[in-house]
């Protein structure tokens, strides 16, 4: 279960989150809890959950892993020296606004996996691709390009999520089987690219518009592994519940 806090919340704001938000996920077993902040609270997200079950990834890297002149950017090796453990990539908003395209997420795949990352790569469709019948056309393409190139033994160590672009941030999220149909595709272009047990043992996470009032149903599905949680993420008594469905 994973938090994107995109842009929101300063250091202290940080803090205070984990205050209130540890004690509440305590008792959480048998899942994985992660929260990705902006790079500048990492130190404090990492302070705070220090000895916990909450793990700290970044919401993107540059596919450099060497030092260099490139102003404005973070590396895998600094994300992990800073106490991350996995890192988002590719996120719609990524692609959107500043660029993303499934070659650089491939790259940047590369760069998290040989620094100790865990990638989390996010896939899926704009509102028009669905309404014209091309979702699986574009996570195809999208999985082709930014995993497909990945070896067997990289492939086991990521994480994919489905947000379809249409659901983030928008307060429509998929109805359970629209989600189930597109991870049930998702995995079936693995078991092709990478084998049977790959597609099985791959953690597939949805993201859009996830809240405390819909997650079981969308984690009752049998290709559902998780979630990565956008605006709800932000409030301890919100992530707790989607945490502790
Ligand atoms: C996201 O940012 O990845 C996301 C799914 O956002 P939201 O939950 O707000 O739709």
């Amino acid at each position: 279960m994973a938090g994107n806090w995109k842009m929101f919340k300063t250091p202290a704001e940080t803090t205070a989150f984990f205050e209130k938000f540890l004690p509440m996920v305590a008792g959480a077993t048998g899942r994985d809890v992660l929260i990705c902040p902006p790079f500048v609270n990492i130190a404090a997200a990492v302070a705070a959950t220090a000895g916990s079950n909450v793990g700290v990834g970044g919401q993107n890297l540059y596919w450099s892993t060497k030092e260099g002149a490139f102003t404005g950017e973070v590396s895998g090796p600094m994300l992990k020296a800073a106490g991350c453990r996995s890192v988002i990539i590719g996120h719609s908003e990524r692609r959107q606004f500043f660029g993303e395209t499934d070659e650089t997420v491939f790259k940047r795949t590369k760069a998290a996996l040989e620094s100790g990352l865990q990638p989390v790569v996010c896939v899926g469709e704009l509102k028009e691709e669905r309404e014209s019948g091309r979702t699986n056309d574009v996570l195809g393409t999208q999985l082709s390009g930014g995993i497909g190139g990945l070896t067997a033994d990289e492939f086991a160590k990521i994480v994919i999520a489905y947000e379809p672009v249409w659901a983030i941030g928008t307060g429509l999220v998929a109805t359970p089987e629209m989600a189930q149909d597109a991870h049930a595709f998702i995995r079936s272009h693995v078991a092709a690219k990478f084998g049977n047990n790959a597609a099985a043992a791959v953690r597939i996470l949805y993201g859009g518009s996830v809240k405390p009032d819909n997650v079981k149903g969308l984690m009752a599905q049998s290709d559902i592994d998780g979630a990565l949680v956008g605006g709800a993420s932000l409030k301890p008594e919100d992530f707790a519940s989607i945490v502790n469905f």
